[in-house]
């Protein structure tokens, strides 16, 4: 290791720490393995479920550096808050008893709250989160996942992620920030610095992992773990950036692509691992391989031709932490390597020290009992409540004629469908267990919507549907009743999924729902629809003919009260689309397509584009102006635009500001979101609000691969407005 000319005091204990270390405890740092591997069996169950002969094994003869999970993987369940505070207490003291007293980092999936913890605050996932279009409630959510997670004795979480969400079909599309770059920078931005602070190692802030480095959410075949074929042009241009802004806000940690891009394994990608990570993005912390995936470079895709090499391949390609998970084969196999010569021990010592830099920066080796209590920190009234205006924020209103909607709140209605009395539809997976769906799990202070419309309203509400997602609904019981009722609430969706349990071979709505839906619209009765579900599943025939339509995604633990709040207008809603909702199965045109895909025959036609969601209220933009109308290269210029309440009720708009680059040497997006503000105004109220676009948003990847701003023109769009500009030659 290279010492630097002053090096910090967390470098100096680095160094020292390191040179201290046998070449065992290395590479014991490196390796990470499930809960399980020091688990009772049943652990889930049991009072203490952790076997601290299998513990201590693990920390003095393996000096693991990590441990992930609950205790019985894949069976992953949430556990009261204070068997995790005992069982990470073990954990520290059996670490602190150990040669060197290094701590182990535990790592979790809280990618919506402390997803494995009983009662946390759960929000919307980050599909619902973009749709609040709202970073402040980003930053907000990860200040309490981040105090949730530290409350629960926990250290690390597994979360956000920065793939960029343009294949709706891919079971993790719900993960993701939506299809655009700018606005999944601002939102997992946000997040990261909510969660992290100005500082990790104060007690209520936790380390981030950026997931899941690069081009993991592009299959072709839309199939989780399956080959992305992505150039190198839109991989800079599309899939990085969300990493770039995540290493910028200071995420620590970044976990690795389990598929493959251009036939290249994510851990075996020495390009992307090292040269662009570390080189480009400048990225200084440590990288954890994805679930058993360096094994699997040998067993799966066939890149090794033995678990051996497979592990040489993935740390020289620049794994630094293995998720190896449920034994001790990677510590072996890499001491073996590293004995031989075959991984030069330098190469350990940068990723140990990397891995250790962490430990040392987010306070680990200060730390002797959980860094909160729980209460004051854990499920408090105050992040309910923020937890339940997230969710108000992000539900769109897709459709809304003859103001169907609001509801009164006399009005008799008919509620019916698969996802109308479930929690965990509108969680998603990583609820409570790994795929989210064990309904009898869910804690029952919240309501479904269902139920949220029953407290509500004092008309009379009838339910016609099932107490799991996959019950059969009496079609003609449903329509009976429709009959007698003023309205139907269609509710609609998909179950709960993540990973490759979720993936489907069509975006095709089950053809169960759309019977249900035929047989209701056939009596005339006006209906809303309501879906709920990680994708954009196709609703088109059933939207065309519902009166109003209101895409929930996945709202989270709040989402029945959020909805109902909008139905019956007790809120209104404002959450806009992250993603282009399709019409049809096979056309995923994202909204930032490219010319050609809107020319002649071809065109642009989703069943709702990006950015769309009605409001009770009415808005206008106008007013868009650029200033200078001439620049240089580098140079930004300034946009305003104002935006009127024309309506009677008080609402929030989020007012989009989009470019496009008229001719460049590569073809343009006919436009990209570039900054956006959202916004609350009274009726009649009008605000101006001030953009600045930098050289940064009119850049795009050039012919040689780096970024550039051409000279030409360029056209900012707002609303019905757009306003060019020139950048001179230089
Ligand atoms: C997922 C990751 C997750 C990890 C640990 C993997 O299967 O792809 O997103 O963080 O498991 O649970």
């Amino acid at each position: 290791m290279s010492a630097e000319p002053n090096p910090s005091p967390v470098e100096e204990r680095v160094q020292a720490l390191l040179a201290q270390m046998t070449l065992e405890e290395k590479v014991g740092q490196m390796t990470q393995i499930d809960f399980s591997v020091v688990s009772v069996a049943n652990g889930q169950d049991a009072e203490n479920p952790v076997d601290q002969a299998k513990l201590d094994d693990a920390i003095f003869n393996h000096h693991v550096g990590s441990i992930l999970n609950t205790p019985t993987t894949p069976n992953n369940r949430a556990q009261p808050i204070e068997k995790w505070r005992n069982i990470t207490q073990r954990i520290r003291d059996t670490a602190a008893r150990s040669r060197l007293k290094i701590p182990v980092i535990y790592g979790i999936d809280a990618i919506h709250g402390a997803t494995y913890t009983q009662n946390s605050v759960l929000f919307p996932q980050a599909i619902s989160m973009a749709a609040t279009f709202n970073p402040e409630l980003s930053f907000k959510e990860g200040e309490i996942v981040a105090r949730e997670v530290k409350a629960s004795g926990l250290d690390w979480n597994f979360s956000p992620v920065m793939d960029i969400g343009r294949q709706p079909l891919w079971p993790r599309l719900w993960e993701t920030y939506g299809e655009d770059v700018h606005l999944a920078q601002t939102l997992g931005g946000a997040f990261i610095k909510g969660h992290q602070g100005e500082d990790m190692a104060a007690a209520d802030k936790a380390p981030t992992c950026l997931k899941h480095y690069v081009g993991y959410s592009y299959p072709l075949n839309g199939k989780d773990r399956t080959p992305a074929w992505i150039g190198e042009r839109a991989l800079r241009e599309w899939f990085l950036p969300g990493f770039e802004a995540g290493v910028l806000a200071g995420a620590p940690s970044v976990m690795i692509n389990s598929a493959e891009v251009d036939g290249i394994p994510g851990h075996a990608n020495y390009h992307y691992l090292t040269e662009i990570l570390r080189g480009e993005l400048g990225f200084k912390g440590f990288t954890v391989s994805d679930w058993e995936d360096i094994i699997r470079l040998h067993t799966r895709d066939k890149l090794a031709a033995s678990p051996r090499e497979a592990v040489k391949m993935a740390v020289m390609a620049g794994v630094d932490m293995s998720m190896v998970p449920f034994n001790f084969s990677f510590y072996d196999l890499l001491l073996d390597l590293a004995k031989s010569g075959e991984v030069p021990v330098s190469r350990i010592d940068e990723a140990v020290a990397r891995i250790l830099r962490v430990k040392f920066q987010t306070g680990l080796f200060e730390r002797t009992e959980p860094a909160l209590p729980v209460a004051g920190y854990f499920a408090t009234a105050e992040a309910v409540e923020v937890n339940r205006q997230a969710a108000r924020e992000a539900i769109v209103l897709a459709k809304n004629d003859n103001r169907m909607l609001p509801l009164s709140k006399t009005a008799s209605i008919l509620v019916t469908g698969p996802t109308a009395n479930l929690l965990s539809v509108m969680n998603g997976g990583w609820t409570i267990t790994w795929q989210g769906a064990s309904e009898e799990l869910y804690p029952k202070q919240y309501p479904t919507l269902l139920q949220a419309i029953q407290r509500k309203t004092s008309g009379q509400v009838t339910f016609v549907g099932g107490q799991r997602f996959s019950d059969e609904i009496n079609i003609e019981q449903a329509v009976n009743e429709a009959r007698k009722h003023d309205v139907v609430v269609l509710a609609l969706g998909e179950k709960t999924y993540t990973e490759t349990e979720g993936n489907i071979d069509s975006l095709a709505l089950d053809p169960v729902q759309l019977q249900l839906a035929r047989a209701i619209f056939e009596i005339g009765k006006p209906v809303v629809l309501v879906t709920f579900g990680g994708r954009p599943r196709i609703i088109t025939e059933i939207a065309d003919k519902a009166r109003a339509v209101v895409l929930g995604f996945l709202p989270g633990m709040e989402g029945g009260a959020a909805l109902a709040d909008i139905l019956f207008g007790d809120v209104n809603p404002s959450g806009k689309l992250p993603i282009s909702y399709p019409r049809v199965v096979n056309d995923i045109t994202p909204y930032d397509h490219k010319p050609i895909e809107a020319y002649e025959t071809n065109q642009y036609r989703p069943l709702y584009p990006f950015g769309h969601g009605l409001s009770y209220t009415h808005f206008e933009t106008s007013g868009l102006l650029v200033k200078p109308a001439q620049i240089k290269a580098g140079d930004s210029v300034e946009v305003s635009v104002r935006v009127k309440n024309t309506g009677t009720r008080t609402g929030k708009e989020t007012v989009l500001v989009y470019l496009n680059d008229i001719a460049a040497s590569v073809s343009r997006p006919v436009k990209q979101l570039k900054a956006f503000e959202k916004v609350e105004l009274q009726p009649g109220e009008q605000k101006t609000l001030h953009f600045t676009l930098t050289a940064q948003a009119m850049s795009f990847i050039g012919l040689n691969m780096r970024r550039v701003v051409e000279p030409g023109d360029f056209k900012v769009m707002v609303g019905d407005e757009s306003v060019p500009f020139s950048v001179l030659p230089n």
